[in-house]
């Protein structure tokens, strides 16, 4: 066994996360490691629950970090919204609708599926039709970003849609929370997760949360029991918010919380809409860029994420080669196409800390220089 120190190389992260993590965040990391009870820690959460509710722009008392990636977040908020035989509207436009459907099945609701293009947005209209068809239906799910096909769906419409048929809304934000526009009071959304390794920057392994009192008030009236223990959000909310005593459920990720600390002062310090006017302008900088040498969006502007930019890989090229040159020769990694996109589609995130004038400049630059390097074309 010849097992050495393991030194990762630097790398410019503009995929679909995680994207760059910033030297603070990576320093809070490397502090020393205290108690998840000690009070400095407990201090430390509460700071987290403030920052967190920032971000999502909400008064919600419950909104808390999940000690698991966005996935967990994602069934946190299925597994405890849902009862055996519910019927729950899930929009699908990409491959996190389908993973919100399976969460659906396992939980043993029922699922109606509103089906729209993958590289489309949700249609409020479709959803309306759903809604009027199936008066028995409790909850509405969405992705609000969808990662796989770079698009933007109407959150605001999509939820108020959910309240006039007296439906719960989840809402599957992990991409869009400190990328675009999120408003969760404003804009009355039930049940919200995201992750820490997208928009925030930080490193991954945590998931955001947030619960509305009337998704509270759901999961206080159950019948049955959340069948996953540990995502459980009645047992959770005596850890996150314990007025009296915080009680041990499992042992916090101490130092990722620190990270996460980090992350979300920064996004407070720069402050929100900032930092949505900057991912705005170096989406649009990173357009110029690749119009300019040939390279096409594959979404409508209207509804395109300055965060993943999802781009047609040009024709005669052979993908694999253009992004392990480009990890080889610029330690610069973007996306591939996931699913009916694999071998056609580039996505190129711009996240948080990635969207820098510096990495745009990187990206296009580097994507000439790969792109026009005549032994890449398959065509020859
Ligand atoms: C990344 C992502 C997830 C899953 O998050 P993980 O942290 O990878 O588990 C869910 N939904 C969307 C829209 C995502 O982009």
């Amino acid at each position: 066994m010849n097992i050495a120190r393991f030194v990762p190389p630097h790398r410019v992260l503009m995929g679909p996360g995680p994207s760059d993590v910033s030297p603070r965040v990576l320093q809070a990391l490397g502090q020393p490691t205290i108690g998840h009870l000690d009070p400095y820690f407990i201090g430390m959460m509460d700071e987290i629950k403030t920052l967190l509710q920032y971000a999502f722009q909400t008064q919600n008392p419950f909104t808390i970090a999940i000690s698991a990636p966005g996935s967990a977040g994602m069934e946190a908020c299925f597994v405890n919204l849902i009862e055996p035989g519910e019927t729950v509207i899930v929009c699908r436009n990409g491959v996190f609708g389908d993973r919100m459907r399976e969460n659906v099945e396992r939980c043993g609701g029922l699922c109606i599926m509103v089906d729209d293009e993958w590289g489309a947005p949700v249609s409020p209209e479709k959803l309306e039709q759903a809604l009027k068809e199936n008066p028995q239906a409790s909850i509405v799910a969405f992705v609000h970003a969808e990662t796989s096909t770079g698009v933007l769906s109407d959150a605001k419409t999509l939820a108020e849609l959910a309240q006039k048929y007296n439906c719960l809304s989840i809402v599957d934000a992990v991409t869009s929370l400190g990328g675009v526009p999120l408003l969760v009071d404003e804009w009355g959304l039930d049940a919200v997760y995201s992750g820490s390794q997208k928009c925030l920057s930080c490193v991954p392994g945590l998931s955001p949360v947030t619960f509305s009192s009337r998704a509270l008030e759901k999961m206080q009236n159950r019948t049955s029991k959340v069948q996953s223990w540990f995502l459980d959000q009645s047992l959770i909310l005596g850890y996150w918010t314990g007025e009296t005593q915080r009680s041990y459920h499992h042992t916090a990720p101490v130092n990722s919380l620190y990270a996460l600390h980090e992350s979300l002062l920064l996004l407070k310090d720069e402050g929100i809409e900032r930092v949505w006017q900057r991912h705005r302008d170096m989406h649009l900088l990173l357009k110029n860029k690749l119009e300019a040498i040939g390279i096409k969006f594959l979404v409508d502007a209207s509804c395109r994420l300055p965060q993943l930019n999802a781009v047609a890989v040009p024709e005669g090229l052979h993908d694999p080669d253009v992004r392990k040159a480009l990890l080889k020769e610029y330690n610069l990694e973007i996306g591939a196409g996931l699913g009916i996109l694999a071998g056609k589609a580039w996505r190129i995130g711009l996240m948080g800390y990635s969207a820098r004038k510096e990495n745009v400049l990187l990206c296009a630059s580097a994507l000439k220089e790969v792109c026009s390097a005549p032994f890449r074309k398959t065509a020859e």
